[in-house]
């Protein structure tokens, strides 16, 4: 008699934050989930600093009040000396509009790690560690299988229904079934260590992220509990073949000595640990999901670490991907298909959203273009996203975080054309590409409504979106309802915002939907 196989509804591979995310949250949905785990945690792990909006994420799986009392170091903000122009300015979480809250976290990412995957045991999951996935089979109708190797080195197979690859880098599923496309204009490489000793700036700023460019790329300097600092530099991947005869930690050395705003903070501090390289190449998979599996992190995409992005993207998505999977478990009458293309839809979205910031940092470096790291990387028009596309996707993101982009603006080196425009959305001048907001504006003829899906607690229901005249989706909501009635009568767009004010919309809120509404087009001038 060949031995029953245990039975999951879901079994996550890898138990870093994407990983830990989505496992805890089915578990809560009530599903027999299992974690596999490849190391024993805590174990080492780049990614150290945590963006603010993070936050939210860990409250929805119950960890915030924990990181907030554990004493990780508090990032109220980043300082950057970005360009040409040295001079060093600051950009706090403060200031961001509709922010919930004003600061993010540094995290040595092996606690980190090892309090998220411990918090999933808590909620109910299933968690092995020391124990490495090594083959899987997808099922017809979602009844897949997964090999494992524990310590012991003997082989087990589970049945599950559903499988969610949290692998990272390596990718264990979509490398296998999917296509993997390099970002030719983000092929970097990452060389850092830790230093104890640095010179850190006094008060609330202590904790904050340094980013310093230099000729040849940029450092970041992370200042971690007991006086640890991460001090990393990215550069052109070719740097490896250029330095193989004297290593790459003389490289290192020599580029700190290249950087004086980053050598003085570190006088008199001393080195303690090795040095580590990594590929830092940005990709993504052709689909992030099919039928019987689904990919969240770096199993689905990853972008270069300049806006500290890696682990937030991870948890949002391993939030996305338990509603969605705990939706085609429940069969709530919401297809498969349509519940995996919401997935793929708001992940892609945000990670496009993201990379187009990276691109505008990069594209506006303003340093001698003779560098080749600086070259290569100062184009608008890449690949895959239409330079208009591109800006209105930074634009709509950038709005809430306006005073952050009008004071780094000054300092970038962007086409004047460009710089026109976002000065005068910033200004108050233009609500869109182009549009007086004193002149009154209607909705846009031919609106397409469609049928979509929106997240209503743990599951995805259906909802309508609508499609702008550029193709982009946009959630029907009630301001969003709201604001299109408003609109019929022709209004402008500091009258709309007045009104949405007026009735109780938050006035930063309702700027921001104008905004980005006039942005997409939904609205458009009247005749
Ligand atoms: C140089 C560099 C700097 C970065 N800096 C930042 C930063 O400052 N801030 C930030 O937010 N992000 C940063 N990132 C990105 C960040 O590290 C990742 O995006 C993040 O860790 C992704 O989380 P994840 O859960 O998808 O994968 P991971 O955190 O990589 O977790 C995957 C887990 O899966 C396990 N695993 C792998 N294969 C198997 C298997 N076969 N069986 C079982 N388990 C397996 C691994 O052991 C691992 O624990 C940086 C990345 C790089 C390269």
């Amino acid at each position: 008699m060949p031995e029953e196989l245990a039975n999951y509804d879901v079994v996550v591979i890898g138990g870093g934050p994407g990983g830990s995310m989505s496992g805890t949250l089915l578990a809560d949905y009530g599903k027999r989930v299992l974690i596999l785990e490849a190391e024993k945690f805590p174990r080492y792990h780049i990614g150290e600093s945590l963006l603010s909006g993070t936050a939210e994420l860990m409250q929805r799986i119950g960890v915030l009040d924990r990181i907030e009392n554990d004493g990780y170091i508090k990032k109220h903000g980043v300082e950057w000396v970005w360009g040409e122009n040295r001079e060093p300015w600051t950009v706090y979480f403060k200031d961001a509009l509709a922010m919930p809250y004003d600061y993010g976290y540094q995290v040595e990412r092996g606690e980190f790690d090892k309090l998220l995957l411990d918090n999933a045991r808590t909620h109910g999951a299933e968690v092995r560690e020391e124990h490495r996935v090594t083959d899987f089979t997808i099922g017809e109708d979602g009844d897949s299988t997964v090999t494992f190797q524990g310590p012991d080195g003997v082989s087990t197979t589970v049945r599950t229904r559903w499988i969610v690859d949290s692998s990272g880098q390596g990718g264990l599923v979509t490398k296998r079934l999917h296509e993997q496309s390099w970002d030719p204009y983000l092929k970097n490489l990452a060389v850092w260590s830790y230093w104890t000793g640095a010179e850190r700036p006094p008060g609330l700023d202590s904790g904050n992220t340094f980013l310093p460019t230099f000729d040849e790329g940029w450092w970041w300097f992370i200042p971690l509990r007991e006086d640890r600092t991460s001090i990393g530099m990215v550069v052109d991947s070719k740097v490896v073949h250029e330095n193989r005869g004297a290593g790459m930690e003389a490289y290192y050395l020599d580029c700190l000595s290249r950087t004086p705003e980053l050598a003085k903070r570190l006088e008199g501090a001393q080195r303690v640990d090795k040095i580590h390289v990594a590929r830092d190449w940005s990709y993504s998979y052709d689909r992030f999901s099919g039928d019987g599996y689904i990919a969240v992190g770096d199993a689905a995409c990853f972008i270069d670490p300049l806006f500290s992005t890696g682990v937030h993207l991870a948890m949002l998505s391993g939030f996305l991907a338990a509603v969605t999977v705990n939706t085609i478990l429940d069969q709530t009458g919401v297809t498969a298909a349509d519940a995996l293309r919401f997935y793929e839809t708001a992940y892609r979205k945000e990670f496009a959203r993201l990379r187009a910031q990276v691109y505008f940092l990069y594209g506006g470096h303003g340093s001698t273009k003779d560098s080749y790291f600086w070259h290569a990387r100062s184009q608008f028009d890449v690949p895959d996203i239409a330079p208009e596309k591109a800006f209105i996707s930074l634009i709509a993101g950038a709005f809430q975080h306006r005073s952050w982009y009008s004071r780094y603006l000054k300092r970038l080196d962007v086409p004047s054309e460009l710089r026109d425009t976002i000065e005068q959305i910033f200004d108050g001048k233009s609500t869109g590409i182009g549009v007086d907001p004193h002149q009154a504006v209607v909705p846009a003829t031919g609106l397409n409504y469609v049928d979509d899906l929106a997240i209503d607690g743990s599951y995805l229901r259906p909802a309508r979106s609508l499609v702008t005249p550029s193709g982009v989706t946009v959630p029907v909501t009630t301001g969003l309802e709201q604001l299109l009635a408003l609109a019929e009568q022709g209004r402008s767009s500091v009258e709309l915002v007045d009104e949405l004010a007026t009735g109780g919309t938050d006035r930063d809120a309702a700027q921001s939907l104008v905004h980005e509404v006039v942005s997409y087009g939904l609205l458009q001038p009247a005749e």
